[in-house]
């Protein structure tokens, strides 16, 4: 068998990180609410939940200007608070010591993917970061997810439906970003964790 056969019938995962192994939406609330907590009481603004967030801009933070929540993206103070989602980091432990090769495939301007490759050096370090300079490219369509072992998941409707992965999973709960999404589709690491066991991923 060639080199490139067996890099073939190695399983591959393509995996999203912003809304599939972090919990990202909640922290830009939190940051939000830091930087903007007098004006919310002196206005009183009302306090906003995660699941009310419905735009993929955050247009209901109304207090902040433009620009802001991408200046926070490129932070490190981003970074210092975000959480990987329960049950994440135990999944690509797993997967990893089965031999997958995990890619991590996300969108993100120059400074943002450096502190991106930071944060998975210390945290998931057996992970390969696949960063997609924003400035670039608009999807993640050319990307190379060929091979009948490869799994891509995203958050958003538009990566998955525009990508040739021949195994494609939503993840998260309903947002406008994904809704139009008729494939496979878990909410949780728990319900991804059954999905690879049932179809004997894993
Ligand atoms: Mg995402």
């Amino acid at each position: 068998m060639k080199k490139s056969d067996c890099e073939d019938y190695r399983k591959k995962l393509f995996i999203d990180m912003d809304g599939v192994l972090l919990d990202y939406i909640p922290v830009i609330i939190e940051m939000y609410e830091e930087d903007f907590g007098f004006e919310i009481m002196a206005y009183n603004h009302r306090k906003i939940t995660p699941w009310q967030i419905q735009t993929w801009g955050f247009e209901e933070l109304e207090l902040a200007p433009k620009g802001y929540i991408y200046h926070l993206f490129k932070s490190q103070r981003f970074f210092d608070k975000v959480k990987f989602f329960d049950g994440c980091v135990e999944f690509l432990k797993g997967l990893n010591y089965l031999g997958w090769k995990i890619n991590i495939v996300t969108n993100g301007h120059p400074i943002n993917l450096a502190l991106k490759q930071e944060f998975i050096d210390k945290h998931i370090p057996f992970c390969d970061l696949m960063g997609v300079n924003m400035n670039k490219f608009s999807d993640k369509s050319h990307i190379d997810m060929s091979g009948e072992n490869s799994i891509f998941i995203d958050d958003l409707a538009k990566n998955l439906e525009d990508c040739k992965c021949k195994n494609k999973i939503m993840f998260g709960v309903k947002k406008p970003w994904n809704e139009s999404w008729k494939g496979d589709w878990v909410r949780n690491y728990k319900e991804l964790e059954e999905y690879f066991e049932k179809r004997g991923f894993m």
